[in-house]
């Protein structure tokens, strides 16, 4: 914790005076493209995009999962989040990030008997049993840390899908007013690759 306390004096007594104009700017409004991406440490979204307050609306949760339009009937924390982003705030873009050596990922991976006294995680990461099924259909032989990656990508897909299961959120793309991103980060790298729907492919963003 000290570190944290050492960070908070050092920031009100230095970074916030050089910045004092943008924050008073951003007291009383914002403009920000959504990310939703995991809640992993490791990621550090305005770090990587370096980008400043008000410049992104960031949904962070175990696995950057949003959940299908029926799987979760009420207290859907996340579509709370995305009908705020769109319908109120107005933004343009989301993105979805994924990120590599993601915990949650493996977790989906794991035998499910072994999640059992972990009642909360289980379920929540089985939001993505679609990706388990899909990995164990088609990459059961592969080798486990290609499976990793290639697991932590088609999350990416799958949540970029349950997006569009949200009718407001289909609503404002069919209209032109909002696109969707699938980025994934490389922690060891500090690549992002971009989804490319045209070659299916993830490509490097540079
Ligand atoms: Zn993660």
């Amino acid at each position: 914790m000290e570190r944290l306390y050492q960070g908070i004096h050092k920031f009100q007594s230095s970074h916030f005076k050089k910045e004092e104009e943008l924050f008073r700017r951003l007291s009383t409004c914002q403009t920000p493209e959504v990310l939703i991406t995991c809640a992993d440490s490791r990621v550090a979204p305005n770090l990587v995009t370096q980008s400043r307050p008000g410049d992104l609306f960031i949904v962070r949760n175990v696995g950057n999962i949003i959940p299908p339009y029926d799987a979760i009937k009420d207290k859907n924390s996340v579509a709370a989040a995305l009908e705020f982003a769109v319908l109120v705030l107005k933004v343009a873009d989301i993105i979805v990030c994924g990120h590599s050596n993601c915990g949650a990922m493996k977790v989906l991976l794991h035998d499910e008997d072994g999640l059992n006294d972990m009642p909360h995680l289980k379920d929540w990461v089985y939001l993505a049993k679609p990706v388990k099924m899909h990995i164990e259909q088609y990459y059961a032989e592969t080798a486990p840390d290609l499976k990793a990656r290639i697991t932590e990508k088609e999350n990416i897909l799958e949540q970029l899908r349950n997006i569009e299961t949200y009718p407001f959120i289909n609503d404002a793309l069919r209209a032109g007013l909002i696109h969707l991103h699938g980025w994934y980060y490389d922690i060891g790298t500090g690549e992002i690759h971009y989804y490319n729907p045209e070659t299916d492919k993830f490509e490097s963003l540079l």
